[in-house]
């Protein structure tokens, strides 16, 4: 079964019961308990994150910029 709402945060590949099977995607466990799972090219791209641990990704994306206010 595939959650279209998995996927990785920083590239928005697709994370498909293969890859759960397979070991080249890496989870990144929140501090609210989920899991955020990230794809095998961007743990690599990353590693120097996870080796100074560091938070690899957010679970979502940025949140989006503040609109500007209109002048007084
Ligand atoms: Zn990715």
């Amino acid at each position: 079964m595939e959650n279209p709402d998995l996927c990785c945060p920083l590239c928005a590949l697709v994370h498909t019961t293969a890859d759960a099977q397979g070991l080249a995607w890496s989870s990144q466990h929140e501090p609210d308990g989920s899991v955020t799972w990230i794809c095998g090219t961007c743990t690599r791209a990353q590693l120097w994150r996870i080796e100074a641990g560091l938070a690899v990704a957010t679970p979502v994306g940025p949140a989006a910029a503040e609109r500007l206010r209109p002048a007084a």
